[in-house]
């Protein structure tokens, strides 16, 4: 745990008592502060009760009297759609509203870090998608090189419940728009930005707030190092904004899709080969076609992020390639689980929008798609363009039906539940085929959240004859 520096014998509320909430307040607790919590679920003040903690009603009028600080938790609004009356009634007192990342960077460093030969250093990873797969391969990577590191934020451990950093340590930390919207301290010494897409517009009044959400953890604390993909308009903006010039190095573009020479150092994926380059020339090349967890050119795209960052902490090309080939993939995401009598099943159940569907799509040739569940506002028609690679598709869940008449004319089959798709995929599958799991639909018409669905497709792939 990271006791929490700064509150010493002050009142700190606490709104939101879920696993991070609750981490806070043992954090401010272990910090000499005295926290004062809050949930509008009863159920959710009653765990916060059963772990030993008081709930003080922080809805009734003159709640916020005394109080130093508000942390909130990232799922409540502070502002768009509404705010979340407490906090509404907070910042009216005139009360610093804060959360968990801000507590983080004013509270890691300590004292005895003058001890330390090598200090801490912090990467902090952004973005729209591809946040968790960076995170855990950047976490990968420091593991592989014998580096001291720690995982947290938007992925795994909150990232108060760390334990405090060794000599040398790197924590990467995965952070949402909603944490680094809010967060009043954001010093990350290497920050990553993999690209934007819209989400989340209602929380952040459209994509202009989005970005400047995301856009917070480079303004703000002025990182050592920027590390950006430059693949949209808003990662080129952000890139030019940040550096000094074009061979300012410093900033670190990063593409997927073009060729990046001419700046001061770059990272790029072009045909499957990553290649960085610096002051106009190329200085390290790695083959990324045969990084069985890494496929496709989204991923390509990670790599390069990921990349970046381990080089800007000193690691050597050849141990960033070495540990590319040992990282197992995160769960849900482009993940082989089986290959049966020459047949590959991808589990993608975290493709749960058209734009994360389409990578998966694009990443993978010979398909046999498995798609559909609760569909999502705007429709699958946008996937049209991309079904060159698609054998035949599997539709299942509710929007199935729907979804089939939106991608007409193609070659498919209503299975309506996932054993009866992956069994059919399976019977008419041919070797060199790839069963893509890849629903462009969120699953709670038939699971309580994508996960289960993920598991459940792997059981039924792993069950299958050899
Ligand atoms: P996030 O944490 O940002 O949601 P994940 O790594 O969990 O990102 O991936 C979420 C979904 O997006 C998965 O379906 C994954 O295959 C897809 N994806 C991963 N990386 C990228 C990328 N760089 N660009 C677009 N889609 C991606």
């Amino acid at each position: 745990m990271i006791p929490v520096q700064g509150y010493e014998g002050a009142r700190v509320a606490v709104l939101g008592l879920g696993r991070s909430g609750l981490a806070t307040a043992a954090a401010l607790r272990a910090g000499g502060a005295e926290p004062v919590l809050w949930d509008d679920s009863p159920e959710a003040r009653a765990k916060a009760e059963a772990a030993g903690y008081a709930c003080t009603d922080l809805t009734r009028a003159g709640a916020f009297e005394g109080i130093a600080a508000l942390i909130t938790s990232p799922g409540i609004p502070h502002l768009y759609p509404r705010p979340n009356p407490v906090i509404a009634a907070a910042m009216a007192a005139g009360v610093p509203v804060d959360n968990d990342i801000g507590l983080f960077f004013r509270s890691w460093a300590t004292a005895g870090w003058d001890d330390f030969d090598v200090t801490p250093r912090t990467v902090c990873i952004t973005g729209s998608n591809g946040k968790s797969t960076t995170t855990a391969l950047i976490h990968h990577i420091l593991k592989h090189a014998g580096r001291a590191t720690q995982m947290a934020g938007n992925i795994g451990r909150g990232v108060l419940d760390l334990d405090p950093p060794e000599d040398g340590e790197v924590v990467v930390l995965e952070l949402s728009s909603y944490q680094t919207d809010l967060a009043r301290a954001l010093t990350p010494d290497i920050a990553v930005f993999t690209n934007l897409s819209p989400d989340h517009m209602d929380r952040h009044s459209g994509m202009g707030g989005y970005f400047a959400a995301k856009r917070r953890l480079f303004a703000e604390g002025a990182p050592d190092r920027a590390v950006i993909g430059v693949d949209e308009p808003e990662g080129v903006y952000l890139a030019n904004q940040m550096a000094m010039g074009a061979t300012d190095d410093r900033v670190i573009r990063v593409s997927s899709a073009k060729k990046l020479g001419d700046f001061g150092w770059s990272v790029f994926a072009r045909k499957g080969f990553l290649a960085e380059w610096r002051k106009g020339r190329q200085v390290a090349s790695i083959d990324l076609r045969g990084v069985k967890a890494l496929p496709g050119a989204h991923n390509h795209q990670n790599a390069c992020a990921a990349y970046a960052a381990c080089r800007s902490l000193g690691l050597a090309p050849k141990l960033i390639e070495e540990a590319f080939h040992s990282f197992g993939g995160l769960p849900h995401r482009s993940q082989t689980i089986a290959e049966k009598r020459g047949v590959r099943y991808v589990n993608d159940s975290k493709a749960t929008n058209v734009d994360s569907a389409a990578k998966a799509l694009e990443a993978f040739s010979n398909i046999r798609w498995i798609v559909g569940g609760m569909g999502k506002e705007g429709g699958v028609s946008a996937l049209k363009p991309l079904l060159g690679s698609v054998k035949k598709t599997y539709f299942i869940g509710h929007s199935g039906r729907d979804f089939a008449l939106e991608l007409a004319p193609l070659e498919h089959e209503i299975c309506e539940t996932m054993e009866r798709a992956v069994a059919r995929a399976a019977e008419e599958a041919e070797p060199g085929d790839t069963v893509l799991l890849a629903p462009a639909a969120a699953s709670f018409d038939q699971y309580p959240n994508f996960e289960k669905r993920g598991e459940h497709f792997t059981a039924l792939a792993q069950a299958l004859p050899d």
